[in-house]
């Protein structure tokens, strides 16, 4: 049994994921400091051991350190996004956004894993950034996209290696063909399904699916 918990992080309430068993767990996208998370962890005695990243900007990763450190877990993320860490909007530090503390990570192949004993499809879906991957678990019914689409809206495509073409066929052609009821937990707001996106998203009007 999966329990997914949701701790919006940072300065821009990053949707950071707990998803754990009665003793393990994976988090994706600590966007700020974890402290209530890990005390969540310690309460119950459950051991994080996997760090996943959907995309290397600077508001999913502000606790990657601090997070692996005090847990001892290893972080995935997508390489074809490591460019995005000598820019501002992977290092942080602009405006009055914090620094990026250092982290090392692993690239996380395309394709079918075991996480927490589930099925876990990681799917390559570029376009708010280069290497942004979205996580589904069958299972689950549960498909987390990062800042792929929202809840009536997609990301932003004006950062660095970001597009808008390239997202909406992300989109249509790895998220859109799940099944309908599957829930889309995005990396900022409020939880959706494909179907309601689907049909609703005026992003996707013309396209096909309405
Ligand atoms: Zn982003």
């Amino acid at each position: 049994m999966i329990k997914i918990k949701t701790f919006a992080l940072g300065v821009l309430q990053t949707n950071c994921y707990l998803l754990h068993t009665e003793d393990k767990a994976l988090v994706i996208d600590p966007g700020g400091d974890p402290g209530g998370l890990i005390n969540y962890l310690k309460d119950k005695g459950i051991k994080l051991s996997l760090i996943l990243n959907t995309h290397l900007h600077f508001d999913h990763i502000q606790g990657n350190a601090s997070l692996a450190r005090s847990t001892g877990a290893l972080i995935y993320a997508p390489e074809k996004d490591r460019f995005l860490l000598e820019t501002e909007v992977g290092s942080g530090g602009f405006m009055d956004f914090p620094e990026t503390p250092e982290f090392d990570f692993e690239d996380i192949p395309e394709g079918s894993h075991d996480f927490l004993g589930q099925e876990c499809l990681v799917l390559s879906t570029p376009g708010h950034t280069p290497g942004s991957l979205s996580f589904y678990f069958p299972s689950l019914g549960a498909v987390f996209v990062g800042d792929l689409i929202f809840q009536g809206a997609v990301g932003r495509t004006d950062f660095p290696g970001g597009d808008m073409e390239i997202l909406k066929k992300s989109a249509r052609d790895k998220i859109f063909t799940l099944p309908d009821n599957t829930v889309i937990y995005p990396g900022h707001g409020p939880q959706s399904t494909v179907g309601e996106e689907k049909r609703h998203n005026p992003f996707f009007r013309g396209t096909g699916f309405i």
